[in-house]
């Protein structure tokens, strides 16, 4: 099968993540993507499990049996798509016109799947000599919490190595639309909101009470000066930029005739690979300590997504590099904004390159489509990748 006919028949099943909403009915989560996954790698007659990640959440993991003494790759695409709201066709009737295909997830990242899946079926049916394992692995829960990926590096990172399913890979390439460019480096950000309080009265007695807006606006100039100290003092990185910050909503008060009793701000820190997340809350909490003479409260943060840094994946992304530029023609090492499955794998110290068929301007959007030319140069690469894959000790050096 074609990756576009894979593709077609992926499309066609919803597997919308229900971003933390309350969502029922049969295209929410990705129940129906992963029981046509066993399926599709029990027909390609490989091993495969599925893994019980949170309710009617599943990774599904398969392995080809390579060579032994030669570097385990894993291969990651995600199963979950955005939702389907105020999108300008049919998302789930996948459907061809001048080159492109169009569908939710066409583009991210069930087109990347499809590539990666023919890739992974090559292998298997040819079984190249020089090709070590190659797993394949379908993630749950991508687009909102990444609580796929988690699972499987927390497999990786615990002692049980005795089951393939625990062993550390050397190398692992993350599916995401990136134009056939590599991606070495994004990235991360940390989200949490700030809460000020005070004392509701009536708005005609306003010095009886304690206006908690008034004391926010003084943590958001705070917040101000800091973002700015940050982005002119914050070692910029070649890939990614500055570090910065930004106060993305307030919210307080009930009533224009009410002093109001609470505020509530939300904030979004952007974080360079080589970054400590873990220190970015107790930064802010301390610059704001020592210049505003105000009581506030830190709530933790809802959302901690981890950059990825080029410290360590330079060999695996010019070996990559090199297969593509010999299939699709010159393409290079690059950052982006956006955070990926990558971070969670990059923090537990293996080598990871985001990879894939599309461009990001199609992702998320309501006419989304992938050009098929791309699914099968993706496809190619990744043979070719796979089939010359190295030496063991040469990975992650
Ligand atoms: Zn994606």
């Amino acid at each position: 099968m074609s990756p576009a006919s894979l593709l077609k028949e992926l499309i066609a099943i919803p597997s919308i993540n229900p971003m933390g909403q309350d969502a029922d009915g049969p295209e929410f989560f990705e129940g129906r993507m992963s029981d046509y996954l066993e399926r599709w790698f029990g027909e390609l007659g490989v091993e495969c499990r599925r893994i019980e990640v949170a309710p009617r959440r599943h990774n599904v993991v398969a392995r080809y049996a390579g060579r032994p003494d030669r570097p385990v790759t894993v291969l990651d695409a995600h199963q979950d798509t955005v939702p389907v709201d105020g999108m300008t066709i049919p998302p789930f009737e996948p459907h061809e016109r001048g080159g492109r295909l169009y569908g939710r997830g066409a583009c991210d990242i069930k087109g990347g799947m499809a590539a990666m899946l023919t890739a992974f079926a090559r292998i298997v049916r040819d079984r190249p000599a020089g090709c070590g394992d190659v797993i394949m692995s379908c993630t749950c829960d991508e687009e909102h919490g990444m609580a796929g990926i988690r699972d499987l590096v927390n497999r990786w990172n615990s002692s049980d190595s005795s089951d393939w399913m625990g062993r550390r890979p050397d190398a692992v390439i993350i599916c995401e639309p990136t134009s056939l460019d590599i991606v070495v480096a994004h990235r991360g950000v940390v989200r949490w909101e700030i809460t000020t309080s005070g004392r509701a009265v009536h708005s005609s007695r306003p010095s009886d009470g304690i206006n908690a807006i008034y004391r926010m606006a003084r943590i958001v100039s705070g917040l101000e000066e800091y973002a700015d100290h940050l982005e002119r003092t914050g070692a910029p990185h070649p890939l990614c930029g500055t570090p910065t910050l930004s106060v993305g909503r307030i919210g307080g008060g009930i009533s224009v005739n009410v002093v109001p009793d609470s505020c509530r701000i939300e904030i979004d820190r952007r974080v360079l690979p080589g970054e400590d997340a873990s220190r970015v809350m107790p930064d802010v909490d301390t610059w704001l300590r020592e210049r505003v003479d105000v009581d506030f409260e830190m709530r933790p943060p809802w959302c901690v997504v981890e950059p990825l840094s080029d410290a360590r994946n330079g060999d695996l992304a010019d070996r990559l590099l090199h297969h593509v530029a010999s299939v699709a023609g010159p393409r290079r090492k690059t950052g982006v904004a956006y955070g990926t499955n990558a971070a969670a794998v990059d923090a537990a110290g293996i080598p990871a390159v985001v990879f894939g068929p599309g461009s990001i301007d199609q992702a998320h959007t309501k006419d989304e489509w992938i050009e098929i030319e791309q699914l099968d140069l993706a496809a190619e690469i990744l043979v070719r990748f796979l089939s010359d894959a190295g030496e063991r000790s040469r990975i992650g050096s």
